[in-house]
């Protein structure tokens, strides 16, 4: 049996739950052409989760790393994203190694609740209230992503914005189920707060995975 969740351990193969090359519908590379890498396994536990079915890595078939790489360099996507589910709570080391020696370029989609492994090109981090970032990965996050759900998450926002480095781009992005009610409420918070930039879900407008 291979071991599949170990973050301190080299890993060969990782639980997939799906992998697919579209455009990046989200953040700082919102419409660029991006080769997707879904892990499963997740214990944040986000109450509007919209990839519940990825929280079990048990239920997802091992994919050998080699076999990932090599599947990716059958597209000429030149961006990889690694996103899951909760991707730290593996290690990801190799992972990033072999598709960084491949030509491509690494980021991640991550709420920092695991310590960080991998090299990475772009760190996004999407914070969540269900479990903390752990604080290293505040100083090396690229982008910040924060969901707004309700309201009072504008003041959680700014707890974080103070944490990041100075370098670090700010994106607030509507959870889908609430985009109609908030998305003006984060167009006016912008306004004000200019420092702040929008992150919408265009794949799910679009019709994209
Ligand atoms: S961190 Fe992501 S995958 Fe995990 S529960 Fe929250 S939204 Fe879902």
């Amino acid at each position: 049996m291979e071991e599949i969740t170990a973050n301190t351990t080299s890993t060969v193969s990782l639980p997939v739950m799906e992998h697919f090359y579209t455009i990046q519908g989200e953040g700082y590379h919102q419409g660029k052409a991006a080769y997707f890498i879904r892990l499963g396994g997740c214990d944040v536990g986000c109450v509007w989760c919209d990839v519940k079915e990825s929280w079990d890595a048990s239920k997802h078939s091992l994919m050998k790393i080699e076999e990932l790489v090599a599947t990716v360099k059958k597209t000429p996507a030149e961006l990889v994203v690694i996103t899951g589910g909760e991707p730290l709570m593996h290690n990801l080391d190799e992972l990033t190694d072999q598709l960084q020696q491949a030509g491509l370029k690494t980021n991640i989609e991550t709420s920092g609740s695991h310590p960080l492994s991998g090299l990475w090109d772009w760190i996004c981090l999407s914070p969540k209230k269900f479990k903390a970032p752990l604080e290293p990965i505040l100083h090396l996050a690229n982008e910040l992503k924060v969901i707004i759900y309700h309201k009072s998450d504008f003041e959680w926002a700014e707890k974080y914005a103070a944490l990041v480095a100075p370098h670090c781009k700010l994106y607030l992005q509507p959870e889908w189920e609430k985009a109609a009610e908030m998305t003006p409420a984060i167009i006016n918070y912008i306004l004000d707060n200019p420092q702040w930039e929008l992150s919408l879900q265009i794949h799910k407008y679009i019709n994209v995975p």
